[in-house]
């Protein structure tokens, strides 16, 4: 039984995509159905976002959609969701995105997601929340994010405790588990060990 009850996912909202993304984003909603977890997304119908979705409601999950009101038309807000809150701003969206997780899934995406990923991840950096942070790195997608991660880390920008509070993956099980894990033994109470200005190391 998972200890999970709600994961965000981060994704991308491109019709543009080689389909090949598409399997693990289908992947990630049935995965998520099977385990009982709550799908929170940002409620749009199409590209990878849609195609989480509308996989994780067939394979009989529950799925919650966060959208702006200025997004419903341009992302197709999704009328299967089993909630799709539709807010003013895209601030109070990724305000819900982040409120109503236990946990968060980063699927391969564009500016909307990387915007996501480091507001979310900031926050787990200072404090604001306790929750963990998976990436998919699908088709190598994530590499360079990785890569940049890790270069920031050895100049000395980013401290190495970063990578506690977030996991990068090839396969979406494993993150799972990690996500659950982690859920429930929050890796730190100290946001000065991830800042950069705090004791040097
Ligand atoms: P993208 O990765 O660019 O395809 O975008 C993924 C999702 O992030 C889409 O639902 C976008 O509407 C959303 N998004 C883009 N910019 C923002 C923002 N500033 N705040 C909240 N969501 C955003």
């Amino acid at each position: 039984m998972s200890t999970l009850r709600s994961v965000t996912i981060y994704c991308s909202s491109s019709r543009s995509l080689d389909p090949h993304f598409s399997v693990a984003a289908r992947a990630a909603g049935e995965l998520l159905a099977r385990h009982n977890i709550t799908l929170v997304y940002g409620g749009g119908g199409l590209g990878l976002m849609g195609e989480a979705a509308r996989a994780c409601k067939a394979a009989g999950g529950r799925v919650e959609g966060i959208i702006t009101r200025k997004f419903l038309n341009l992302e197709q807000g999704w009328d299967g969701c089993d909630e799709l809150v539709v807010v003013d701003t895209m601030r109070e969206r990724k305000r819900l995105l982040i409120e109503r997780a236990d946990a968060f899934l980063v699927l391969p995406g564009g500016m909307g997601t990387f915007e996501e990923f480091f507001e979310t991840l900031v926050g787990r950096q200072i404090g604001d929340h306790d929750k963990p942070i998976a990436v998919l790195d699908d088709h190598g997608y994530y590499l360079p994010l990785q890569s940049l991660i890790e270069h920031a880390i050895r100049e000395r920008f980013v401290r190495s405790a970063v990578r506690e509070i977030v996991q990068f993956g090839t396969e979406l099980e494993p993150l799972l588990e990690w996500l659950q894990v982690h859920a429930h033994t929050p890796v730190h109470a100290d946001p000065e060990r991830f800042l950069p200005m705090g004791p040097k190391g």
